[in-house]
């Protein structure tokens, strides 16, 4: 872009403007294309000078003008800029080659200028940036019987005429960014080009954008009070405003498909203030304007970098906006359009209008669950209940319906939004768009058994083993942890020649039915048969509430040893010496224990001592959840003979592993073929690859640890306040609160307990309780959880906590 000025902006207004002497210039101000001066008038008024870019038509600017008189005399002084007549009563003052234009000043800071740069999801985020829909549309009612012959423009910044992009992607240098936008072009062609006629037309602003939105500085989360910049204003479909709008909020905000589904819900809602209806195939439409104009801003700043390097004002939204179109990349047309169908007050299903039943060429599928306000949680329950037994367990009093999920949220059929802080298998998100995106490749490409050579299986394993310490460097892939858990049982059986097994009380394993018998949180739960003779329960290592505890005994936790040291010698003597101790390394359903300090070398080294293995099941706190170490392990610098993995591994599509020595993996070579069809398959290597990425590329692990001990402190801080909370504890998200009714006896309290955690539940937050006495809140959920959530978390359970039992 060339400078359009070489003047004076002092000389240019008081040749312009009969303001007499004593003008002073505030300042520059950032513009697109316009060069932009804040002037203050010897009366002390501030206003804009702006030195017109030479490639805007006369008549675009006449447009703005007559647009701005019409939208002061509509809303009132003080929403938009007022053009000021220069001395001969013109709007446009020409300055040697240049021309000149002023307009009042806005008081006000922009949106940019005040809020944060993230926003949370939350009611008031809510409510905010519905907010923003309904002031553009209040601006869009304005100018609906405004009409210019110069309106009906071409225009690059048009979301309806982004077709341009497909040019301009020789620009975007990385072969997956253009990709992307092409996947954006492609959706677009398909949903939004077949039907862009009959979208209802007007005159709208154009750009909505969190640096033209002004707001009340007293009161920035009331929402915009006026707009600036009326440089895009043009004659487009009438939904292009709310969407262009809704991508720039989107940009900031933790949720950014409820966050667009709101701004269009305030517009749509303003609109039907005054009589408007949207229609159907607007809303419709909205989800691919939003990928456009993103495609469209990315696209211009690749073409602007190139053309004035250093100019950082052009390029401002680049990165929030291409991790947006990222984030969306995962994200089905027809779900966004649901939210934004339901935001609206309208029936969520997809189908009603040619748009949402086009097909999605994009390569994404309709959703398979897709928010359906017809289909009542009453019915879904029943159906469960017939096809299925009644022992297929539903978390909660009353089930909630999930249909979706995204980083650490989910979201149910009634459109309610769950922060997520229990499910530990969207290990780096719900629905992270590079894991989808492996398995979906992937799975178009090969997914068979495993009986044949795959380069993606050894890069694979690879990688995993070389997350562990030595001697562990052969994997075997699996598909479920209880698998894994078999695996790892059958080798080191077979390694040792022996059959028991040391467990700890209240584990779980695995629902085999060897793991069952292994597992005493079922065997000796409801329904279960006790443990067999071949398995041999030890004390949780509980430094709170077992036998030795920290504060009062010495070194619990090498006592916990010694005990089971004893255990170990008494099977022994009488001839079951066990073939393994088998042990998650944190107890998770024993109540998310952090074992004291020297149980696992001393436990470890009494069954080694008597000729067994030690396998660590670090399904919950394996790979980076712990924060500063990616296996719980670590913590005690001691290396298991077989590590058990699976939740996490692949975000939620099956994989486990057994990771141990080339030492025993030959032992188990017994001459029986090992055979798994889908353990290690193709798809599951791409998402287990994907998954590993991620969380190097997003740092998860460091992230777990600063969240994790944000929530943590949180919650050390609540326990001045509440009597009722016996203990904090845990690592990284892998947390633990214990509730009990008197501090100093410790009774466990699980009434409270699910009291809390339903409180939290009717909080939008989803939590669990645990351990033998169910009186245990377990946090953890996806590592992608930020210090807001925790600090909402916290929040919520002091309210809940603070609040009487009903
Ligand atoms: N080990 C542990 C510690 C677990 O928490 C679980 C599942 N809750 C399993 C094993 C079994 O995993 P899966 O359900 O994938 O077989």
């Amino acid at each position: 872009m060339t400078p359009t000025t070489t003047e004076d902006p002092r000389e240019a207004l008081q040749h312009g403007w009969p303001v007499g002497d004593g003008v002073s210039v505030v300042g520059s101000l950032p513009g697109d294309i316009d060069t932009n001066f804040r002037v203050t008038a010897p009366d002390g008024t501030d206003s804009v000078l702006k030195f017109v870019h030479p490639s805007t038509p006369d008549e675009v600017l006449e447009m703005e003008d007559a647009a701005l008189r019409h939208l002061v005399r509509r809303l009132g002084e003080g929403t938009v800029p007022r053009p000021i007549p220069t001395r001969g009563g013109r709007t446009l003052h020409v300055e040697g080659a240049c021309r000149v234009r002023r307009l009042t000043w806005l008081g006000g800071p922009t949106l940019a200028a005040v809020l944060p740069a993230r926003i949370e999801p939350s009611a008031s985020a809510e409510r905010f940036f519905r907010s923003i829909g309904r002031f553009m549309g209040r601006v869009d009612l304005a100018l609906a019987d405004f009409t210019h012959p110069a309106a009906a423009r071409p225009h690059r910044w048009d979301p309806l005429q982004g077709a341009w992009v497909q040019e301009g992607l020789r620009v975007i240098p990385r072969p997956a960014s253009r990709a992307l936008l092409e996947r954006v072009l492609r959706r677009f062609g398909a949903r939004v080009e077949p039907v862009a006629c009959e979208l209802p037309r007007s005159v709208i602003q154009g750009d909505g954008n969190d640096h033209n939105l002004i707001v009340d500085a007293d009161d920035p989360w009331a929402g915009p009070v006026g707009v600036i910049d009326f440089g895009d204003l043009l004659e487009t479909a009438r939904i292009c405003e709310p969407a262009v709008a809704a991508a720039y909020a989107a940009m900031r905000s933790g949720d950014p498909v409820g966050t667009i589904a709101e701004v269009v819900a305030g517009w749509s809602e303003e609109l039907a203030r005054a009589g408007v209806t949207v229609t159907d195939l607007e809303l419709d439409v909205v989800a691919p304007l939003v990928r456009m104009r993103l495609a469209i801003s990315v696209t211009m700043s690749a073409g602007r970098a190139r053309e004035c390097p250093g100019d950082t004002y052009l390029t401002v939204s680049e990165a929030p906006a291409w991790a947006l179109i990222e984030a969306l990349d995962g994200v089905d047309d027809a779900y966004l359009t649901a939210r934004v169908r339901r935001a609206c007050g309208r029936n969520p299903a997809p189908g009603s209008c040619r748009a949402s039943g086009s097909s999605t060429r994009a390569g994404t599928s309709a959703p398979t669950d897709v928010p359906a306000a017809s289909v009542p949680a009453e019915g879904l329950l029943a159906r469960r209940r017939a096809r299925t037994g009644p022992s297929l367990a539903l978390s909660y009093a009353e089930p909630v319906h999930m249909v979706r999920g995204w980083r650490q949220y989910l979201y149910d059929a009634q459109g309610r939004t769950w922060l997520d802080l229990y499910n530990n298998v969207a290990h780096v998100g719900h629905s992270h768009p590079h894991v989808t995106e492996a398995i979906a490749r992937q799975t178009g490409l090969l997914a068979t058994n495993t009986r044949y050579l795959s380069q993606l299986r050894l890069d694979y394993i690879d990688r995993l083993a070389a997350l562990f310490p030595d001697p562990l460097d052969t994997v075997w892939l699996l598909n479920s942890a209880s698998e894994a858990n078999e695996l790892a049982l059958r080798i080191a059986r077979t390694a040792t020649g022996r059959r028991d097994l040391i467990v700890q009380d209240a584990a779980y394993h695995g629902h085999t039915s060897t793991l069952i018998d292994a597992s005493p949180y079922k065997a000796h739960g409801p329904g279960g048969g006790g443990t067999p003779a071949w398995v041999h329960p030890v004390a949780l290592p509980d430094p709170y509430r077992g036998r030795w505890r920290a504060g009062r005994d010495a070194d619990p936790g090498v006592r916990y040893a010694n005990d089971l040291a004893e255990r170990v010698d008494q099977l022994c003597a009488e001839g079951c010496a066990p073939a393994a101790l088998l042990l998650e390394t944190f107890p998770g359903v024993g109540g998310q224990i952090v074992p004291p300090k020297g149980y696992l070398p001393g436990a470890y080294a009494a069954v080694r001592d008597a000729g067994g293995v030690v396998i660590a099941d670090e399904v919950q706190t394996g790979l980076g959840r712990l924060g500063r170490v990616m296996w719980g392990f670590e913590t005690e610098s001691v290396v298991p003979d077989l590590v058990v993995l699976g939740k996490p591994l692949g975000n939620g599509f099956p994989l486990a592993a057994v990771i141990t020595t080339r030492a025993l993996s030959e032992a188990f070579d017994t001459g029986m073929e090992f055979f798994s069809t889908f353990g290690g398959n193709p798809v599951a290597c791409a998402a287990g690859t994907a998954v590993l990425d991620v969380l190097d590329d997003e740092r998860l692990p460091a992230n777990a640890e600063c969240v994790g001990a944000h929530l943590r402190n949180g919650l050390a801080d609540l326990v001045e306040r509440h009597e009722s909370i016996g203990d904090v504890r845990g690592m990284g998200l892998f947390l633990g609160v214990e509730i009990v009714t008197d501090r100093d006896a410790r009774t466990p309290d699980p009434d409270t307990a699910d009291r809390v955690v339903e409180g939290l539940k009717a909080r939008g937050i989803l939590t669990g309780v645990d351990g033998p006495d169910h009186n245990v809140i377990k946090l953890r959920g996806p590592l992608v959880l930020t210090d807001s959530d925790a600090e909402r978390v916290v929040e919520a359970i002091d309210t809940v906590l603070s609040s009487r039992p009903t």
